[in-house]
């Protein structure tokens, strides 16, 4: 199990993955904790600013559970070592903050076979589909061209809980065999009027990533 990114999905995916009694979690992340982070991202608290994310989370959640085995990886995640740092994981979490990350992971995990829980919020909306390799569509089918760039974003800090609780739901649905995974439909969220839609997404046979001239 992966978590990549440790802040305000990644947070509380990961909360949930080891309250749940995971055994080993993988999570990757290079940044430090900033007072920002703080409305959102609750592995962390305020005495642990200015230290790596890394490391307040790997404390959080070994207090959960003292027996949980985190391997904590700090990288920058790249076109060069995505695919060795997803390597083994049966499952990997989307906690990123932007899409050309996520198309990085997104492609490795198609690529290896790796189930893939993604995430993403901005204000008060939020997305969420469960990506399984070979038997659904992928990222790139569902959002072929990366949404115009915004250096900050502002996000309420309860919509990354509700869509990082929904990652971890969908994650532990999938190693226990529960339920039915969000795979070929893309769940929006919008507190502002509380609504939940599904969209429905196609795989795309031309998709780059997944379709036939993909991987
Ligand atoms: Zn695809």
């Amino acid at each position: 199990m992966a978590v990549a990114g440790l802040g305000g999905l990644g947070s509380p995916a990961s909360i949930y993955l080891a309250a749940a009694g995971i055994g080993h979690l993988t999570l990757i992340d290079a940044q430090r904790v900033e007072p920002s982070n703080l409305n959102r991202q609750v592995l962390h608290s305020e005495s642990d600013v200015g230290q790596s994310k890394l490391k307040s989370a790997t404390k959080k959640l070994t207090e959960i559970h003292s027996n949980i085995e985190v391997d904590g990886i700090y990288r920058e995640i790249t076109s060069k070592n995505v695919d060795r740092l997803i390597k083994g994981a049966d499952v990997v979490v989307d906690g990123m903050d932007n899409y050309p990350t996520r198309y990085l992971l997104n492609r490795a995990c198609v690529r290896n076979r790796v189930p893939f829980i993604h995430g993403a919020v901005e204000g008060l909306v939020g997305q969420l589909m469960t990506i399984l390799p070979s038997r659904g569509p992928c990222l790139k089918c569902a959002v072929p061209k990366e949404p115009p760039k915004k250096p900050h974003f502002p996000v309420l800090g309860a919509t990354p809980g509700v869509i990082g609780c929904l990652q971890a739901m969908e994650t532990i649905k999938l190693i226990t065999g529960v339920g039915k995974p969000l795979v070929g439909r893309m769940l929006i969220f919008n507190g502002t009027d509380m609504t939940f839609d599904e969209i429905k997404v196609n795989r795309d046979p031309s998709c780059p990533v997944c379709g036939k001239h993909g991987r």
